[in-house]
């Protein structure tokens, strides 16, 4: 089905400046089982250019699988999703051309041992970008400067701490220029001290505008980043709102026994 156009996108001579903008991602009843068990259930989500959208919930609420479906990582079995603007859940895109778009850091970091911080982050821009070796390099040691890493393009990851190999993973998935970015728990496997460096890098990037979906259990990070919050509970969203009533006034008693459970 195709994309609601707002009446700006349909006439763009139009003088009508009052439409909100597109958003970068939008999900609609989105159904996901895994063999016999439903894991999202009618899931909606819609994504503003340049916010961030926080995502919470207990273990196995169905946090990743979101993350992984809106990545076309799994299979949807009903509803559809869409990149600013494009169905990406039909059957005919080019899920490898979408994934391109959207950079995701996962809760482990998942750096390729045998290769240097710098290899790392260029691989995707030189294989999946086509970019040369010299412009991938150029981009990278921008991003490394920018996240605070500028010495270390040529260590191997096991020689940084966790906090700076998420920090490069994070530089890899912004090294293809992504228009979305997905983060799923980056600092779940950190050592208390590290995670404060991870969590600068958020605030840095949504300072910059980036738009951002992520699942965490930082309660507190996610109050003061996000723009939006989604409760997620047994594979729905059971409510969403601004961090201001979603952590001040929730609606749902189990909205508040979560929050009771983990503030
Ligand atoms: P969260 O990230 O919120 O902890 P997940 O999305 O990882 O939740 O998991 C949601 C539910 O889906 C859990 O019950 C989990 O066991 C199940 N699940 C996730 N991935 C798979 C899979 N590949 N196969 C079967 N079940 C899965
Ligand atoms: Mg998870």
């Amino acid at each position: 089905s195709p994309a609601p156009q707002s009446p700006a996108a349909q006439s763009p001579t139009a003088r009508t400046p009052a439409a909100p903008p597109a958003p970068v991602l939008r999900m609609e009843s989105v159904r996901k089982t895994f063999g016999g068990s439903v894991v999202l259930r009618d899931v909606g989500l819609e994504v503003a250019p340049h916010t961030v959208t926080a995502l919470i919930g207990a273990s196995g609420s169905g946090k990743s699988t979101l993350l992984r479906c809106a990545n076309l990582l799994e299979d949807i079995d009903d509803g559809a999703i869409w990149l600013d603007g494009e169905e990406i859940t039909d059957p005919r895109v080019d899920q490898d051309a979408v994934r391109r778009r959207i950079g995701v850091v996962f809760q482990a970091y998942n750096l390729f041992p045998h290769m240097t911080v710098l290899e790392n982050i260029t691989l995707a821009p030189r294989r999946v970008h086509g970019d040369s070796r010299a412009q991938a390099e150029k981009h990278a040691r921008e991003l490394l400067e920018r996240l605070g890493l500028a010495g270390r393009a040529d260590e191997y990851p096991d020689r940084l701490s966790g906090g700076q190999q998420q920090r490069v993973a994070i530089v890899r998935a912004l090294a293809v220029r992504p228009r979305l970015l997905l983060l799923d728990e980056i600092t779940a496997a950190l050592d208390p001290e590290l995670v404060g460096e991870v969590l600068n890098v958020v605030r840095d990037l949504k300072a910059d505008g980036m738009t951002m979906v992520l699942a965490t259990h930082e309660m507190g990070f996610a109050r003061e980043v996000a723009d939006q919050v989604c409760f997620l509970d047994a594979g729905v969203v059971l409510e969403r709102g601004t961090p201001e009533q979603l952590f001040g006034d929730p609606q749902q008693e189990r909205t508040r026994r979560f929050l009771r459970r983990i503030v």
